[in-house]
């Protein structure tokens, strides 16, 4: 008889422990999964990569798998034991843990449940239903003492009874043994099962084999066999060593037990077939066991006190009963404890596998999708940045030639204008008189008529020609920088551009050019000492001699105009005396020389020829010379005369802006189409910002996704690997062939 030999049971033990294992990683690699799914949902950037669906699964996961660990570790094997009152049932347990640990042979005079348990501590105790407290039981009289003594120990509930695991190897394999109050004490057959049968691995029927088999056992196992579906179900004639007494009957009883138990198990609950019933039938003597396992403990012959026949035979079909039994219940309850884990547990890393899948395929995609994206904006930011640097020079070389163009138009358009100044102040029609309050008035409306004058005859020259030349330019800077502008102006940049009609500004500022004007228009007799001297010494040496000879005499003074150097012309006051006596001089020598001694001598020979006549009438008709002259001296004539002062006054003024002005209207130009180019610019560069913005957000997201992509394929390898795993345990602890 080998002892010592591996029970089966270690079969459960071992499946418990690798499932557990199994769904400690499973927790944990869901939470990762969870985490993982999470991040990667929550972020705005990626969430296209799962889904809301994707993350409540694997969610749903984490719920359900919390605590299942614990509630794994806590499985264990459970055989019930039932049978009339004593049939042997307590006895049948004591043999199987080896010691008394069940009282017996006093009638199981409780209607309480016992449920043997091992405990890891050295002591034993037990605990009723609905209480925390261990009440230690130190022999097992005492339990019986207890169990009596308890009033409120209900009928039909349980107690559990945990025994040093040390002490007994059953125990230790997370075998739980539950004894039952007799089958024919109680009508409360169906409570009974609900509570205490539904997770019960094997049911142990113990008879009488000294009696047949009674209703009352058949009716609770036909009750069980409803509920569940074929229940493991070991019947066990006990008491067989009674048969030894009487051996010429022993073979027909053993015969017509076997063929009705076998009938029972086959044809009415039909749990078995034939054949394996013959594995589910034994005939022993329960108490016999008991003895020869305790003589061996206390290190006595096995046999002592045993003194019926067929002992041996007896004990080894009880040990033949056991290993069949333990072979059963580890088989039967690794399959109903953890094979539909299994399938749930191979459901979950299936589903997570195939989100991490999808994950990996849609980041994979989008990766794809962003890299080409990028290439893309690349390749137009070089676009951009090279054409803008072509175009830019370009365009500044258009812009400063139609700078140019209008510079030289504004300079003839004015030049010409000039020349026709004089018809422009004829027009002019102000009231006109010498008074000098109306004289001012007059300048200054003369003034405003020229500025208006010009100005409209140079717009209708020069502005539609500047403004088409403006309006081309503009168009072909936009048409040349269009590819290079965001796509939100790009549509509208002629609207969003600065859309004032262009107007030259001429700005010829006539009131302060023409401000030291000074008319001269005193009369003047044409044969006069003044107008003779002017004839003959020029006008500016006549200035001089009559300030000289006539200091009270009002002579128009010169205009102080700048000079070519820009300093102010000399006045008479300032004139060197050499330059006076020597245009004097120069001025009398040559009346001397070339006129008065030709008069004198004319004069002469005409008084000697004509007499006083002739004096008197050319002195008659000189006088009457000033005297028309004098009188046709009006306003008209004065007005004339401002005129005409005014005209050459002004066109030499104008002459001296020409450049000016051109160039002015020529930087009006260059700063509008400037101003154009420099819009342009600034929507270029905010191409270029969105553009480098945009690929670094590019380089961003493929790098999340390259992360996501490596964390999916790591969580799906993960679930390959456990579902390896899982399919590792199918192969050992589910498929194994009996
Ligand atoms: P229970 O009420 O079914 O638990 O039965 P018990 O285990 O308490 O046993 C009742 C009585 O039967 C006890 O006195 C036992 O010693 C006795 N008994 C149990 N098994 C056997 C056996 O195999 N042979 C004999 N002769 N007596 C037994």
């Amino acid at each position: 008889m080998d002892e010592t030999k591996v029970s089966p049971l270690k079969h459960f033990v071992q499946a418990k422990k690798s499932i557990t294992s199994i769904f400690d990683q499973l927790v944990q690699y869901v939470s990762e999964g969870v985490l993982f799914v999470e991040a990667t949902f929550k972020n705005p950037e990626l969430r296209y990569v799962t889904t809301n669906e994707d993350l409540n699964k694997i969610q749903s996961f984490q719920t359900r798998l919390t605590g299942i660990g614990e509630v794994l570790s806590r499985r264990h094997m459970k055989v019930a034991f039932f049978g009339r009152t004593s049939s042997g049932k307590s006895t049948v347990i004591n043999s199987m843990l080896w010691d008394k640990v069940l009282p017996s042979g006093i009638g199981h005079t409780t209607n309480c449940f016992l449920s043997v348990e091992g405990t890891d501590g050295d002591k034993a105790y037990l605990m009723t239903e609905g209480s925390e407290e261990q009440r230690s039981v130190k022999t097992v009289n005492q339990l019986a003492h207890a169990l009596h003594m308890d009033k409120d120990l209900e009928a039909g509930c349980l107690v559990h009874v945990f025994w040093p695991k040390a002490k007994c190897a059953l125990l230790r394999d997370d075998l739980v043994l539950v004894d039952s109050p007799g089958t024919d004490v109680t009508t409360e057959l169906d409570s009974w099962i609900d509570k205490f049968c539904l997770d019960a691995d094997v049911f142990v029927l113990v008879a009488n084999s000294e009696s047949t088999l009674m209703n009352t056992e058949k009716h609770f196992f036909h009750k069980v066999s409803e509920r569940l579906s074929k229940p493991n179900i070991f019947i066990l004639n006990n008491r067989w060593d009674a048969s030894a007494s009487e051996p010429e009957y022993m073979e027909d009883v053993r015969k017509q037990h076997t063929e009705r138990c076998q009938s029972f198990l086959v044809d009415e609950l039909k749990v078995v077939d034939l054949s394996e019933a013959q594995n589910r039938i034994f005939f022993i003597s329960a108490k016999e066991v008991l003895n020869a396992r305790m003589n061996k403990a206390q290190g006595k012959p096995e046999t002592a006190g045993i003194f019926a026949e067929g002992f041996d035979t007896r004990f080894l079909e009880f040990q033949k009963f056991e290993k069949l039994f333990e072979e059963c219940i580890s088989q039967s309850a690794v399959k109903t404890k953890f094979e539909q884990h299994t399938i749930r547990a191979k459901q979950i890393t299936d589903t997570v596998k195939a989100i991490m899948d999808s994950i990996n395929v849609r980041s994979a995609d989008k990766r794809i999708h962003s890299i080409e994206d990028r290439e893309y904006q690349i390749d137009r930011l070089e676009f951009v940045q090279g054409q803008m640097a072509i175009q830019a020079e370009d365009i500044k070389r258009r812009i400063l030639h139609i700078a140019e163009e209008v510079n030289a138009q504004v300079s003839t358009a004015m030049k010409e204008e000039i020349c026709h100044l004089s018809l422009l102040v004829d027009k002019f029609s102000e009231d006109f008189h010498p008074s000098p309050q109306v004289l001012k008035h007059y300048k200054n409306e003369l003034n405003a008529h020229i500025e208006k004058g010009m100005g409209r005859k140079l717009a209708d020259r020069c502005s539609s020609a500047v403004n088409s030349s403006i309006q081309n330019a503009q168009e072909d800077i936009i048409e040349k920088l269009k590819p290079l502008l965001p796509s939100s102006v790009e549509k509208e940049i002629y609207t969003s551009l600065p859309c004032r009609k262009f107007d030259l500004s001429y700005n010829l500022n006539c009131d302060k050019l023409c401000a030291d004007f000074q008319e001269d228009i005193a009369f003047r007799f044409s044969f006069g000492w003044t107008s003779l001297v002017n004839r003959y010494l020029g006008e500016k040496n006549a200035r001089l001699l009559l300030a000289f000879a006539e200091p009270t005499l009002q002579v128009p003074r010169p205009v102080t105009t700048p000079s070519a150097n820009g300093m102010p012309a000399m006045s008479p006051q300032s004139a060197t005396q050499e330059e006076l006596m020597f245009s004097l001089m120069s001025g009398l020598a040559s009346l001397t020389s070339r006129g008065s001694v030709g008069v004198i001598i004319v004069g002469g020979v005409i008084w000697r020829a004509v007499g006083w006549r002739l004096i008197a009438g050319c002195l008659l008709g000189y006088g009457g010379l000033y005297l028309y002259e004098r009188l046709t001296w009006s306003t008209r004539a004065k007005e004339r005369t401002f005129k005409q002062q005014f005209v050459n006054y002004a066109a030499k003024k104008l002459h001296m802006i020409v450049s000016i002005t051109s160039a002015n209207c020529s930087h009006q130009v260059q700063k509008e189409l400037e101003n154009t180019f420099i819009h342009l610019c600034q929507q270029v560069d905010i191409t270029e910002r969105e553009l480098i913005k945009s690929i670094n957000n590019l380089t961003d997201e493929i790098k999340q996704l390259e992360g996501i992509q490596s964390n999916s394929k790591v969580l799906r390898n993960k679930a390959t690997h456990l579902e390896a795993e899982l399919d590792q345990f199918i192969k050992t602890f589910l498929h194994q062939s009996k």
